[in-house]
């Protein structure tokens, strides 16, 4: 599953450009006591499905009446006892039953036995397991088929077998029906033994009115007029064994791009914007089957679809041959889609094709483990997408998108393991789903790699692939499989000690590298990296960590980036150096997982090399770890912020987008902080961008990169928000002929438009978005809506979340930029959600989206009055959230926190920034006098 998360995000374009890998989000902790007994939510192992034969028939016609949007469904399922036994348990969820009986299947050619009734049964609502009781004992080691008729319900909350719809070109609104069964929904469309380990086949028969279509995961083998007039009746093949949250289905009216074995489906107006996906989803599963050594086709299923649904609750799905995604998430159109959108549609389609082997072939055996499942599909997402794609530099945004976005959020006590054995509840299930398992569990396995060596870890995990086939898989499996090709130099010894404290340990580790004043020795030591002091975190946790470094002598530089040694726990490492060295640098290109600090002196030595030319030949991931390390060792009191941002200062000088990406997530916690007082602080960024900003412009030309243009939106976003003129004069200039916006620049164009602008402006913006037709436009357009900053205009916005104007899987995104946009905003809207909170979880579908926003808003609190309104709300409303009553009480404490660390820290901030403001007004004054001495000269001459 491609996951998503509500970013919490300065501006609006660097969501796009990140296009929602990046996972800035709050953690949200289950609930610490349960009715139910943690062990209660598995099931038992002794009995297993073998096969699973269902038909379903939807009802998605107005003359279906009472009927409408529920389905009918049968199934048989194949079972083997290992014990004998007369209780079976499996999992249904909203499931009305008018049979539940079985009997043992007979041998081939033989008559069915009548049939046997079960006994009563009983459902915990907690677990979705039931619990049926069969009169006579099923013998071990002996097939027996269950059979039920039952009725479900197509509901519009994006799971199960769900409903969602459109409005076609006529104006008329056209009902679709499709799945999403990750992690626990498969149970809502049949009874199911509803876990990852119970791998079995399945032959599907979908019942379908003439004027829809079907697919599943498998190819259409028959379709034939059925009993009831003017219904079809489609069959399909049968699945590769598989996990039943693999299983899909869509009875829709799309069409296809499409040939013999692979297409894509979308509604039929949409069908000329299937054309890339098609185009790179052939390429990537084309190149992913060489590198893993077995082609997709291969496996058992000998077709590929990827379908655009309207409504779809994650990013994508990775169902084994029928890969479902939001229509923003794969359709592209060549006049509007941005280049970072195109990017993030290719490399979703390179995450969920990854899956066919990571995920869909060898399977997780329990959420415990889902990062064997996402860890592999994130790193493909870079990886794979750079087989086809290969302009990109992938490898360098894979640094700053998935390595220093989770390393925030894994320094503190609200992180879990990788492996996390403590899995049980549908609230643990969707904790796994988090940045830890798919950024960190990514840059483990890229760890790893770079260890290893790439030849010996692509083998390695072939023989796992070989191994492990149609089997589920446990993290030993992983680590048996590397062990078996990891090469006797580079540490095999170790290895075991390397898988185990990064996956079965929370956090990683601050490495210090202390570099002695006569430069002929490094010492290396090792403590966590914890953001806070005291929030309950082990601080003592150590790990064995491989460690790679250049220095000032060292004449690959940046380029080897294959370890010199493994750092052990409590043991100090020193390495010595002939000739003596200036500087060390650790961590070369950032492939480990660990940031490093550095002596004083050190430290100024990195500075001088980065303002000399070139960056004194620093890789530009090193200069984005340079500047990550150093916002976050500040951060943590580790270093002052006066020497964070005296080494900053070389940004004067990048124009790359790396190391800019980092400085602007580091500057986003501390303008959060500033509150509405950034007056210097838009001197100050506006100076330290003015290089690449003069250097960028608005406009693009035929030498930019792709980084070139990413750095262009984000450079043209910062500026124009901090106050620069000329970038605002520009961007509203663009803004007075919206239908000639350069796409790459829409996204700042259009969110100065509303933010410098009033209802004119907003209503341009809101007649371009009710009539466009481009799904990744669509999103930019809403995504700009919360720039505004009036309080009428803050309101209609409001209001158009509450509507159905705004689907339900994109309203907590508008609504986030609603109060990221602008510091100002956030007061206002705080008030409007606490004002209509119940109506906001009426349109959001339950309270704890509405705690989530609460908790993303108040994480932006900057004063004591502010926590005052939290804590009034929270003591006179708190009780009607229910579990998510502890989101609304967590909110106080990091506001508290944040207090306090504005308190203690914020101070030396505001000081630099306004002693930076007379400095650089005099450098600037200089400048001019300069200018006009240039001009002076020029004219002489003529
Ligand atoms: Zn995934």
């Amino acid at each position: 599953m491609y996951a998503l998360r509500v970013a919490v995000l300065l501006a609006a374009c660097v969501s796009l450009a990140s296009a929602g890998t990046r996972q800035l989000d709050v953690e949200v902790q289950p609930p610490v006591t349960l009715a139910t007994e943690l062990a209660d939510y598995r099931l038992s192992e002794h009995i297993s499905p073998v096969s699973y034969n269902i038909s379903l028939r939807p009802y998605l016609l107005e003359s279906d009446a009472t009927k409408k949007f529920t389905f009918d469904g049968e199934v048989w399922i194949e079972i083997y006892p290992s014990e004998t036994t007369s209780s079976v348990h499996l999992h249904s969820k909203n499931l009305t039953y008018s049979l539940s009986e079985y009997w043992q299947k007979p041998a081939t050619g033989v008559a069915a036995p009548t049939p046997t009734r079960f006994g009563a049964n009983q459902t915990n609502d907690d677990t979705d397991i039931v619990k049926l009781t069969a009169p006579t004992a099923l013998t071990a080691q002996t097939t027996y088929i269950l059979h039920f008729v039952y009725t479900g319900l197509m509901q519009d909350d994006m799971h199960g077998f769900y409903r969602s719809s459109y409005v076609d070109d006529n104006n008329v609104t056209k009902w679709l029906g499709s799945t999403q069964f990750q992690t626990n929904h498969a149970r809502r469309a049949f009874p199911s033994f509803d876990e990852p380990q119970f791998k079995a086949t399945f032959d599907v028969t979908l019942k379908r009115h003439r004027t829809f279509n079907s697919a599943s995961n498998t190819r259409l083998i028959a379709s034939y007029p059925s009993d009831e007039e003017g219904y079809y009746t489609d069959v399909y093949k049968t699945t590769p064994k598989m996990s039943t949250y693999l299983l899909a289905f869509i009875i829709s009216e799309f069409v296809a791009r499409k040939d013999d074995n692979f297409g894509v489906f979308a509604r039929p107006e949409y069908y000329a914007q299937t054309q890339y996906p098609y185009n790179v989803g052939v390429q990537i599963l084309k190149e992913m089957g060489d590198y893993l050594d077995k082609d997709y086709y291969s496996m058992g299923n000998d077709k590929m679809d990827m379908a655009a649904i309207p409504d779809f609750s994650a990013g994508a799905m990775e169902n084994w041959g029928l890969l479902t995604y939001r229509e923003r998430s794969l359709l592209v159109d060549d006049s509007a889609t941005t280049l970072a959108s195109r990017q993030s549609i290719a490399a979703v389609v390179a995450h969920e094709q990854a899956h066919m082997w990571f995920g869909d072939l060898v399977t997780c055996k329990w959420w415990s483990y889902t990062w064997l499942n996402e860890g592999f599909a994130r790193y493909f997402q870079y990886f794979g997408t750079a087989m086809v794609e290969k302009d990109w530099e992938l490898e360098k945004q894979f640094v700053v998108d998935q390595v220093q976005s989770v390393m925030a959020m894994d320094s503190t006590n609200a992180t879990n393991p990788l492996s996390d054995e403590n899995t049980y509840t549908p609230a643990h299930l969707s904790r796994m789903f988090n940045s830890i398992s798919y950024n960190k569990g990514a840059s483990f396995i890229r760890m790893i790699k770079h260890t290893m060596g790439e030849e010996f870890f692509r083998t390695a995990l072939q023989d796992y692939l070989k191994k492990y086939e149609y089997q589920p898989s446990v993290p030993e499996y992983l680590l048996g499989a590397w062990q078996a090709k990891w090469p006797n130099s580079s540490y095999n010894d170790s290895s075991e000690a390397i898988f185990k404290s990064f996956t079965t340990q929370v956090g990683y580790p601050l490495i210090n590298a202390e570099l002695a004043s006569d430069g002929l020795s490094v010492r290396f030591t090792q403590k966590r990296f914890l953001l806070k002091e005291n929030d309950g975190a082990d601080a003592d946790l150590k790990y064995t960590v491989p460690i790679s470094y250049t220095t000032s002598e060292t004449t690959t530089k940046f380029a080897n980036s294959t370890p010199k040694f493994i750092l052990k726990p409590d043991v100090a490492t020193t390495v010595s150096f002939t000739p003596a060295i200036k500087w060390i640098v650790a961590n070369v290109q950032q492939t480990g997982y660990y940031r490093v600090n550095y002596t004083e002196s050190n430290w100024h030595a990195i500075h001088q090399v980065l303002n000399t030319a070139d960056w004194g030949g620093v890789h530009e991931n090193n200069r984005a770890q340079i500047v990550d390390d150093l916002f976050n060792l500040a951060r943590a009191g580790n270093i002052t912020y006066n020497l964070t941002l005296d080494v900053i200062e070389y940004l004067e000088t990048e124009t790359n987008y790396i190391p800019w990406t980092s400085a602007f997530n580091g500057f986003s916690y501390l303008t959060i902080r500033l509150g509405n007082d950034t007056s210097d602080f838009g001197t100050y960024i506006q100076s330290l961008t003015n290089k690449a900003y003069n250097q960028l412009g608005f406009n693009e030309t035929s030498s930019d990169t792709a980084l070139d243009i990413y750095l262009r939106t984000k450079i043209l976003s910062w500026a124009c928000r901090y106050g620069s003129a000329d970038c605002i004069s520009k961007a509203k200039g663009y803004f007075q002929s919206l239908t000639t916006v350069p796409k790459n620049i829409r996204a700042t164009v259009y969110c100065v438009g509303l933010r410098e602008g009033g209802a004119t402006e907003f209503q341009a913006l809101y007649d371009k978005f009710k009539a466009e037709t481009v799904a990744t436009e669509e999103t930019l357009l809403q995504n700009s809506f919360g720039c505004v900053k009036t309080q009428a205009l803050i309101e209609k916005v409001f209001d158009l979340i509450l509507s159905d104007e705004i689907r339900k899987q994109d309203k907590s995104s508008v609504l986030s930029t609603l109060y990221t946009e602008n510091n100002e905003n956030v007061s206002p809207v705080f008030a409007l959600v606490t004002q209509k909170y119940e109506q906001l979880a009426d349109a959001m579908g339950g309270y704890s989206a509405v705690a989530t926003v609460i908790s993303n808003i108040a994480a932006r609190f900057t004063t004591q009055q502010q926590l005052t309104d939290l804590q009034n709300f929270n003591r006179n409303y708190g009780s009607k959230f229910g579990t998510s009553q502890a989101t609304l009480t967590s909110a106080e404490e990091t506001v508290q926190e944040n207090l306090n660390w504005a308190a203690a820290k914020l101070g030396v901030f505001r000081s630099y920034l306004a002693n930076y403001r007379s400095g650089s007004a005099m450098v600037n004054a200089f400048s001019a006098i300069s200018l006009l001495l240039v001009s002076l000269v020029t004219m002489l001459r003529h």
